[in-house]
């Protein structure tokens, strides 16, 4: 018994008489199926090595059917009888063997082993068939591998030697030429020269250079097109360098070739065809871009050590932080200023690298406006000026100037005004008291009163101005401060009562507007009613007869604001940044209005004793409106 399936499709008679009388005593295992539908299913499901039909029962049509659906299957027809056309139409449409009566059973063993040994050459065939696409599909796969893994290497190293000798090593070995050579455009002398090659002698690889005119490589730059050489006698690619087969590719960046891959043969005759094109051309778009990255790669490595070679050599400190907070970068003077000995290691948490309070927090809580300024003191040695800005998709930038030079110049300017002011004021009141005497000793003329009334007044501007001076000294060293809870409507109403004089002489129209319940706030009401009346006064001084000024007060954000606004004559742009400095007056101020240019500075000093802030809008020729912010008082509530 052997493992030969026969499957026969015919009625009950003669299919017994085959499986019984012939097919089974020769040892074939045989089974009857009396339907075409179900015999069908059955060749689709297992394994039938041949078929025998009988053409009465399922008809030559589908007989024929069967071998078109299962070509490699054969297929024996029995005719119920001897009919030459029908035997020569079977044979035609692909049936293996025909049958008629009387059915001798040699002549059905006979065809059954016909057809199980076609069957046989053409299952043999379709194996070798199978091997050899196999085979070919396995070296595309292992071209395709090859090519995944430069790809790999490349984006995993930097090192561009590395990088294009794989490429002109894989070249060669999947092309199976003799050599490879990569050309590099050298585009100051329009030559071609070697930068990496396979089985080639050194000093041809260092000395080669080719111009691109006249020359195979030269045109593929020229052209930027491959050129695939398969001459019959050997060509020239350079004095005594002869090839006979030759495949070169462009290395292309952005549609300029800057360069030339390229595979050839000296001694071998086997040639490069057109896969080979697009496999180099595979390797060498990887060189390009290998290329491409490492001179990307330069030239942000060299702005990079620019950068870095400024932000370590300037005087100032620079702190770089991510919008993680995540400090990026501190120079080499930010170090020095917070005193960190160590090299840092960036990304680094803020806590980690510095240990000052008020720079932490800085850097923590940033700031709602940008840029924005403040000064911080380290150690009780120096003091920085701190400028934060912010920088969009990085993060936040912290610039600090050294200030302590200039912090210590103003304190001793500030001590040498101070003592000398203190030192003038009572000369300065024995004068005045004596120039009042004057009139009590003896008879003086009308011109004598007129010039005692004189030095009166300008005494008596010396002697503000003195005061003012000695103001601020006291305000600066934060002297004399008493604060208590008090009410800012409050002092805007005791100030307005003393201007009303000033007020009416001027014809001014006066606006109040204080939001009722407004807050206190915690300050030195004597300071604070000196920050209304400089403001109100300079309102009223360089407002023109009959204008109008107004003054306001609300609460907004836990902080009060005060507003004083005038239709006077403004203050030019120039100007504006630098009124609040000491003894700085406006370019359009008239020289008939008397002033020290103290009054803003005074201003700005005791609003920022309480922790305001203070400034100023205007329009040249329109008038001006000054601003003061002042934290509300914080009610802590007892446990
Ligand atoms: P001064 O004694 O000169 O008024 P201040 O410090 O009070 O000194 O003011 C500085 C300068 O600011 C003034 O000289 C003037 O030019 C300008 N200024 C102040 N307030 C006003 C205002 N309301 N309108 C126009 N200019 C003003």
């Amino acid at each position: 018994m052997n493992n030969t399936t026969l499957l026969i499709i015919a009625n009950k008679q003669t299919g017994d008489l085959l499986e019984r009388g012939v097919l089974a005593p020769a040892g074939y295992q045989v089974t009857q199926v009396g339907e075409f539908i179900a015999a069908k299913a059955m060749i689709r499901s297992s394994s039938v090595d041949l078929v025998i039909v009988e053409s009465e029962l399922v008809g030559f049509r589908s007989a024929i059917e069967l071998t078109e659906t299962f070509p490699a299957l054969p297929l024996i027809l029995i005719a119920s009888a001897d009919e030459r056309q029908l035997e020569l139409n079977a044979l035609r449409a692909g049936i293996s063997d025909f049958l008629s009566p009387p059915l001798k059973p040699d002549a059905i063993l006979d065809a059954v082993q016909r057809g199980l040994q076609r069957r046989e050459r053409i299952q043999n065939w379709v194996k070798d068939r199978t091997r050899r696409n196999t085979d070919i599909l396995r070296r595309r796969v292992n071209v395709l591998e090859t090519l995944g893994n430069v790809g790999r290497s490349l984006t995993a190293s930097l090192d561009l030697e590395e990088i294009l000798k794989i490429v002109v090593d894989t070249a060669v070995e999947i092309t199976g030429a003799e050599e490879g050579s990569l050309l590099i455009l050298d585009e100051a002398t329009g030559e071609l020269y070697m930068r990496a090659a396979r089985n080639l002698k050194d000093d041809l690889v260092s000395t080669f250079r080719i111009p691109i005119s006249d020359t195979l490589a030269g045109e593929v730059v020229r052209t930027g097109k491959p050129v695939l050489l398969d001459e019959k006698s050997p060509q020239k690619i350079k004095t005594s360098y002869l090839v006979t087969n030759l495949l070169y590719v462009p290395l292309k960046v952005k549609d300029r070739v800057i360069g030339v891959l390229g595979v050839d043969n000296r001694q071998q005759q086997s040639s490069f065809h057109g896969q080979h094109i697009t496999m180099v051309s595979a390797l060498a778009d990887y060189a390009s871009i290998a290329i491409e990255n490492a001179r990307l790669f330069e030239s942000t490595e060299v702005e990079r050590k620019k950068l870095e070679s400024i932000l370590t050599r300037i005087e100032d400190g620079v702190i770089v932080v991510d919008a993680d907070g995540q400090v990026i970068l501190a120079n080499r003077m930010a170090c020095a200023m917070f005193k960190i000995p160590k090299q840092l290691k960036y990304p680094c948490p803020a806590a980690e690298c510095f240990s000052h309070d008020q720079l932490l927090a800085l850097i923590k809580d940033g700031h709602e406006t940008f840029p924005y300024r403040t000064e911080l003191e380290i150690d009780g040695e120096s003091v920085v000026n701190a400028q934060l800005n912010t920088i969009p998709g990085v993060g936040m930038t912290i610039t600090l100037h050294d200030i302590t030079y200039f912090k210590e110049l103003d304190r001793i300017k500030s001590d040498f005004v101070s003592t000398v002011s203190h030192d003038l004021r009572s000369p300065l009141t024995a004068i005045l008291g004596y120039v009042e005497l004057l009139e009590r000793v003896g008879p003086i003329n009308e011109r004598q009163r007129n010039f005692i009334q004189r030095v009166q007044t300008s005494v008596r501007n010396i002697t503000e101005l003195i005061n003012d001076l000695l103001d601020l000294g006291r305000i600066e060293a934060g002297f004399n401060e008493r604060k208590v809870s008090l009410s800012i409507g409050n002092l805007i109403q005791f100030s307005l009562e003393n201007l009303k004089g000033r007020l009416l002489e001027k014809e001014l129209t006066l606006e109040v507007n204080i939001m009722p319940h407004l807050p206190n706030i915690f300050g030195d009401s004597v300071r604070l009613r000196q920050v209304i009346d400089n403001l109100l006064g300079n309102a009223i001084r360089y407002t023109p007869q009959g204008g109008k000024i107004s003054i306001s007060a609300k609460e907004e954000n836990e902080q009060v604001l005060l507003c004083v606004l005038d239709n006077g004559c403004g203050i030019p742009a120039a100007d504006r940044p630098h009124i609040f400095e000491k003894f700085y007056r406006a370019s359009n101020v008239v020289e008939n209005i008397s002033g020290s240019g103290l009054g803003l500075a005074i201003v700005k000093s005791i609003v920022e004793n309480h922790q305001g802030r203070v400034w100023v809008d205007s329009v040249e020729g329109e008038g001006s409106s000054f601003t003061v912010v002042l934290p509300i008082e914080q009610i802590t509530t007892p446990h």
